[in-house]
């Protein structure tokens, strides 16, 4: 077989092949004053629209010591010719019948002669120091079998937009925590992120050519198992092309019946891998969560393998239950059944992958016209889609702040001040020994507002002699992005000068983003006023932040649902990070805009019962910073 392949490789290639490819290759290796050899292995199929891209930021590499190499699966389109073209800049390019990507990536391997492994695929890119930063991270005679991994954002057409999404896996782990992460919490790490050594690679094998689908999940498994632990590169950057499900691509699984097949062998190996290292409660548990949540790929075409998932489960000492469609799809299900919600699911999310890949396509040509900041500002644009606005916003006008991971910090936060988050969620906060921030804009006092009965003055001296904290929301709640910036500004002064006549003493400290995201200019302008800012984003903050743009979650999003925000609870402990919560009114009667108390007191036992500290928003910066300077 392999025989064939190097055979066909041979006509294509510019190195023509004798033998053992591997043999004399390997053996001139050298240690070279520039440092170990990188290479760069992309296995390619019918990927005529990106490979181009893919290439130049391979050929872009600041790592001098490379080599790249292109194995094309026999793709039908122009994949090859386009390839061949970045001969002239050293690309090796072979060619070969189809068979799937784990044999394209297999004889890349063997034609290869690095010391350190960088998978690529055909549609993904690499920042250009993202190889140079990694191996700026071993230190000499540092074991081979440490493994390296970078940080890693979506995008779709382009990159430059990418959103930079951690998770707890950013950091470094042993090789039975980060298996843990992943299945507890269905995380993952895109595959170029890693760089593997020869030595490692040798002992993993080689990839699964049986698994169509999750088949680099599976491989780096094998490569984790075989390795010491995984160093996190933070400043290394790799762009993932594609939407949350990649549809049509190799990675989907979809309903083929035999990438299903695939998906639960990698599932079972999965599972074999992680009790392999320990066999206790939590490995059984994380191994149970990732049934629960692989379930409904198989639900109800694969009765088969529900069948023997749910005799995993009682092995496991578990069960399984019914597999959750998300709640949205739930009331389709209950009408006309499982098959047709499922479909409606899937179909749903490919019309909003199609939606927002021609929107995003439409903006990457209008980029290519005018500069970020011209776009940015475009009063043609002065509406733009959500996604855009958030890109814009979080790329600009950044403040950088590394949070040092010392023990997880939680914050609840309150939007506008409606009088119930005091009275209720306050005696909550309270009753637990915590405190909260409300954010207040002072031109709503004493008035009824869409979230709410207003905080009044006496509310105000309440807050401060509980101990909780006054943040600014600008004077009269004005839009983030639709007010201009200097308008803005002013009305970060104006909140200031009503406050100072209220209550002399108090000051702010930080601030919530009213309505929207902001534009980078905005953030820019009221940067000076405060030690940190808040936006939405429904996740937590770690490693490296924009203080102009912290991340927080609200609550009412999840309302219905404590055990999404129970879980984000427990992810924030894992990777000691900041979770800030944020809501609006607490009452039994909610505006859609606030939750229920019981709802909120069962989030903040939650929370206090994690080991974190419940901070308001100043109290909690002020100890990251402290950490951060010592
Ligand atoms: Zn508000």
């Amino acid at each position: 077989m392999m025989e064939r392949l190097l055979k066909s490789a041979s006509s294509v290639g510019e190195h023509p092949l004798e033998g053992d490819p591997g043999a004399d290759l390997r053996s001139t290796v050298s240690a070279e004053d520039q440092g170990p050899l990188v290479s760069i292995l992309i296995p390619a199929f019918n990927a005529e629209q990106s490979i181009a891209d893919t290439l130049r930021s391979a050929v872009a590499q600041t790592w001098r010591q490379k080599e790249i190499i292109v194995v094309d699966d026999g793709s039908t389109d122009q994949t090859l010719a386009i390839a061949k073209q970045f001969e002239a800049e050293g690309v090796r390019v072979y060619t070969k019948r189809n068979e799937g990507a784990a044999g394209s990536r297999n004889l890349a391997f063997l034609l290869s002669k690095g010391d350190y492994i960088q998978w690529l695929d055909a549609d993904d890119l690499l920042a250009p120091d993202k190889i140079a930063l990694q191996m700026g991270e071993l230190r000499s005679h540092e074991s081979k079998r440490l493994l390296l991994s970078s940080a890693w954002g979506r995008f779709i057409y382009r990159h430059d937009r990418a959103e930079f999404i951690p998770t707890a896996l950013w950091c470094d782990l042993s090789p039975l925590e980060w298996l843990l992460r992943k299945m507890g919490d269905n995380l993952f790490m895109q595959t170029a992120s890693w760089l593997v050594s020869r030595e490692l690679t040798e002992v993993a094998g080689p990839w699964d050519a049986r698994l169509l689908s999750d088949d680099d999940g599976e491989y780096f498994c094998r490569v984790l198992l075989a390795s010491e632990g995984v160093r996190f590169v933070r400043e290394a950057k790799v762009y993932y092309r594609g939407p949350g499900v990649a549809f049509g691509s190799l990675s989907y699984i979809g309903r083929s019946s035999r990438k299903l097949d695939a998906h639960w062998i990698s599932m079972q190996l999965h599972i074999g891998y992680l009790r392999s290292l320990e066999d206790s409660e939590r490995v059984r548990e994380a191994c149970l969560n990732y049934l629960r949540s692989s379930q409904i790929h198989f639900y109800p075409d694969k009765l088969d393998i529900i069948k023997q998932a749910d005799e995993l489960a009682k092995d496991l000492g578990g069960q399984l239950g019914a597999p959750g469609l998300s709640w949205k799809y739930a009331w389709i299900k209950s009408i006309f059944g499982w098959r047709f919600a499922k479909s409606a699911q899937q179909k749903l999310l490919r019309f909003r992958w199609s939606f927002s890949r021609s929107w995003d396509l439409g903006l990457f040509r209008m980029g290519k016209r005018m500069n970020k900041l011209a776009l940015a500002t475009s009063k043609a644009l002065k509406r733009p889609q959500g996604q855009y606005q958030r890109i814009t916003a979080s790329a600009l006008s950044r403040r950088p702040f590394t949070i040092v991971p010392e023990g997880p910090i939680i914050s609840f936060t309150f939007d506008d001040f409606p009088r119930s988050a005091l009275l209720t969620g306050g005696a909550i906060l309270r009753s637990y020994g915590a405190a909260g921030t409300y954010y207040a804009s002072l031109g709503l006092m004493g008035r009824q507002a869409p979230t709410g009965r207003i905080f009044s003055p006496e509310d105000l001296e309440v807050l401060f002699a509980q101990g909780h904290e006054l943040g600014c929301h600008t004077f009269s709640h004005c839009h983030a992005w639709d007010t201009p910036p200097d308008v803005f500004e002013s009305e970060i002064i104006r909140n200031r000068e009503a406050l100072s006549k209220l209550a002399p003493k108090a000051s702010f400290h930080t601030f919530s983003y009213p309505i929207s995201v902001p534009r980078a200019q905005t953030k820019e302008r009221i940067s000076k006023y405060f030690a940190c800012c808040r936006c939405g984003g429904q996740t937590f903050n770690v490693g490296n932040v924009d203080l102009n743009y912290l991340s927080a979650f609200f609550l009412e999003q999840s309302r219905d649902n404590p055990e999404i925000v129970k879980s984000l609870i427990d992810q924030n402990q894992r990777a000691q990070g900041w979770l800030i919560f944020a809501t609006h009114d607490i009452s039994d009667d909610p505006t859609r805009w606030g939750c229920k108390p019981r709802f909120f007191e069962e989030i903040v036992k939650y929370a206090v019962k994690s080991g974190a500290r419940i901070l308001p928003a100043f109290q909690a910066y002020e100890v990251l910073r402290a950490k951060s300077s010592s």
